[in-house]
């Protein structure tokens, strides 16, 4: 498909961007919270999906190089899973600088006690032990989110329970710019932003069919930093053990269990056969001699059996940096046009339009 008929076909879909960080691979998380939604989206919505490479420097500064390398692999993960890059357009922050002067502007508009009692960030600094001395650049990152969002001016961004206060900071932005810089009036409702003369829209959180699915510790949210996860491309061996080690508390096969255990989000998430989750259910609430290897077991065999054709995809591109590469080249360029037109739109409004300027970026030059 050439350029124009991409844009062609972009300008009369609705537009969606959501993404991912660098700081390890893609997980179970990512698809029953995201990612299942975005393989759906793309036939119908035109697709952005952001690597946000300089988000994973809030707390991996001093890890370059796997930085880069999880860079490629969530690339990997997203294609393994079923985005088709022909359809969607997956692109690396770090190549769309138009997002960082935007990121610039909303952090004037978000009062810094608002950004500092965002619950994910509170929670992030809980979970992943940053105590006093996180950088200043960490909670910069929530307002680098709004404005890797409203670069794409998405009217839904697909994204698990977490990111919610993160959406509703960028709703809040969005609605605080249009206010201040496009005469959009306060009282307007969310919808009517753009055709009041909003530069943004106000986007919606879509949250997946499971908002926060657990890690196998059952304690925190699976996540790729807390070594709680069962990634897209563990063979089915490492699947087996991380489920084992789902952790229930329960002593026997005849005590009756809680179905609102670790254990049983994943028998919901993973079995596909509605009737034997209902049964398994009534089995475990009634302690009738069913234990929790038993269903461990079946779980197991439906996670592999969801990865196995995922891992295909998966392996043709291992080993192949050039493929994968090339995706993110025509990924980038799209994603540039988009963003600044959107940048352009923004420093119009706000009176910081001098001159015409073309980036000196060109996602050809060599890396
Ligand atoms: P990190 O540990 O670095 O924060 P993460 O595992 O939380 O990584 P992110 O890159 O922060 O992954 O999140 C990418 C997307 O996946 C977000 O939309 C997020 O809400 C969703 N997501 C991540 N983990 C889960 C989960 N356990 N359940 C549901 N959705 C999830
Ligand atoms: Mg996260």
């Amino acid at each position: 498909m050439n350029a124009a008929d991409s844009h062609a076909r972009a300008a009369s879909k609705s537009r969606i961007l959501t993404g991912d960080t660098p700081t390890g691979r893609l997980h179970l998380g990512h698809w029953v919270g995201s990612a299942k939604r975005r393989v759906q989206l793309q036939h119908t919505h035109d697709c952005y999906f952001i690597v946000a490479n300089y988000h994973a420097f809030t707390t991996r500064a001093d890890k370059p190089k796997e930085i880069r390398g999880d860079s490629l692999e969530i690339v990997r993960d997203l294609i393994a899973m079923g985005i088709d890059p022909d359809l969607s357009t997956i692109f690396l922050q770090s190549e769309v600088p138009t997002i960082h002067e935007l990121t610039f502007l909303f952090a004037m508009l978000l009062p810094f006690n608002r950004v500092l009692r965002n619950p994910t960030l509170k929670d992030e600094i809980k979970v992943k032990d940053l105590g006093e001395t996180y950088s200043f650049g960490f909670p910069l990152y929530a307002v680098g989110q709004c404005a890797d969002i409203l670069s794409f001016r998405p009217e839904g961004v697909p994204v698990g329970e977490d990111q919610v206060p993160h959406l509703e900071m960028t709703r809040e932005v969005a609605r605080r710019f249009n206010h201040m810089y496009c005469g959009v009036n306060e009282k307007a409702e969310d919808h009517e932003h753009v055709q009041l003369g909003g530069v943004f829209p106000v986007p919606r959180a879509e949250v997946g069919e499971v908002g926060r699915l657990m890690g196998v510790d059952g304690k925190n949210k699976m996540s790729k930093s807390l070594g709680n996860a069962i990634f897209i491309s563990d063979p089915p061996k490492e699947v087996e053990k991380k489920v084992m080690r789902i952790f229930t508390g329960r002593q026997s096969a005849t005590e009756p269990g809680d179905v609102k255990n670790a254990l049983f989000q994943y028998v919901e998430a993973f079995i596909p056969d509605a009737a034997r989750v209902e049964e398994l259910k009534d089995l475990y609430t009634r302690g009738d001699n069913i234990g929790d290897g038993h269903i461990k077991k079946e779980v197991a065999q439906a996670i592999n059996t969801l990865l196995a054709p995922m891992q295909k995809r998966r392996a043709a591109l291992e080993g192949r940096d050039d493929l994968v590469m090339d995706i993110l080249r025509s990924g980038c360029r799209k994603a540039n046009v988009t963003a600044e037109i959107t940048l352009e739109a923004a420093r119009k409004a706000a009176g910081l339009h001098f001159f015409a300027r073309t980036l000196a970026y060109s996602a050809d030059s060599k890396i």
